[in-house]
């Protein structure tokens, strides 16, 4: 890798999350970033809206869709030697299933600032597009982002089957053409076949998302006839469906019999 040495770092290197997909769902702060970016290297078609749409007229604009790790790395690089705004936009929230840190220790190794801006992961869109909410009082308490074994392994106890014993909402990433292993993990964990399950497809895209839900028995065919193969989120969830539900346990922070630090049981 060919760091520049000889002209000293300037810039920052700032990795900000865009959103979902819907172009308004950046933060105002990542917005700002790409409106003074000198450059931006974005990550394929998926967040090319938002780059496009608010940067600055000179700036350099690349899309890092056929560079490998090392050649996004040496365009970073090169770019904050020039600018003092250098922007990796990727999709969703940088924190999950990105690049981040191995993009972030060669700059690191550089003497290249970097800094995180984050942003709406898919995983939320989703939810908010069923309008779905990942926790429920007594119902689950706890959500888990993880995926099915596919080409990355899964490290050892993090096996679906054995996430899905606890019971709490599963968004699962990246899994959408593993739907059979999936199923298998949540079956071997005990979920019954008539388990609510959600398959969003392109979560705020405007015009584009779907919204699937279904069981565990029937969820893969869906997905297939529905021919849905890629950018979908699959939630299996015991929440899943609430807002029909004809009993529901109350948050207490709401709940008229219940005393706290701002208001006063009134009941
Ligand atoms: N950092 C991203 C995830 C990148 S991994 C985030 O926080 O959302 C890519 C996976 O994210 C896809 O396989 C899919 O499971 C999910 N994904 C990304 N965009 C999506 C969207 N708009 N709708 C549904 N799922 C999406």
């Amino acid at each position: 890798m060919s760091a520049p040495a000889e002209t000293p770092a300037r810039g920052t290197v700032w990795f900000v999350g865009a959103g979902p997909g819907d172009p308004e769902l950046i933060t105002v702060k990542g917005r700002g970033l790409i409106e003074r970016a000198g450059a931006i290297l974005f990550a394929g078609s998926l967040v090319s809206e938002a780059a496009t749409r608010w940067a600055p007229p000179h700036c350099t604009i690349a899309d890092s869709k056929d560079m490998t790790l090392e050649a996004m790395t040496d365009w970073l690089a090169t770019q904050a030697a020039r600018h003092e705004i250098v922007v990796r936009l990727q999709t969703g929230d940088p924190a999950l299933y990105g690049t981040l840190i191995e993009m972030v220790r060669p700059l690191d190794a550089f003497g290249i600032p970097v800094a995180v801006v984050p942003g709406v992961s898919s995983a939320m869109a989703s939810a908010a597009a069923a309008v779905e909410s990942f926790t429920l009082p007594e119902v689950t308490q706890t959500t888990i982002f993880t995926r099915v074994e596919g080409r990355t392994p899964m490290p050892p106890g993090e096996d679906l089957a054995t996430l899905a014993a606890h019971r709490c909402t599963l968004c699962i990433f990246l899994s959408i053409t593993l739907m059979h292993r999936v199923e298998a993990g949540l079956r071997e964990a005990g979920w019954p076949e008539e388990a609510p399950v959600l398959v969003v497809h392109k979560a705020s895209w405007p015009g584009e998302e779907q919204i699937l839900r279904g069981t565990l028995a029937t969820i893969r065919q869906q997905c297939r006839e529905a021919r849905i193969n890629s950018q979908a989120m699959v939630i299996a969830s015991p929440t899943l469906g609430a807002r029909e539900w004809p009993e529901l346990a109350r948050s207490k922070l709401y709940d008229p019999r219940f005393t706290h630090r701002f208001r006063k049981a009134s009941a």
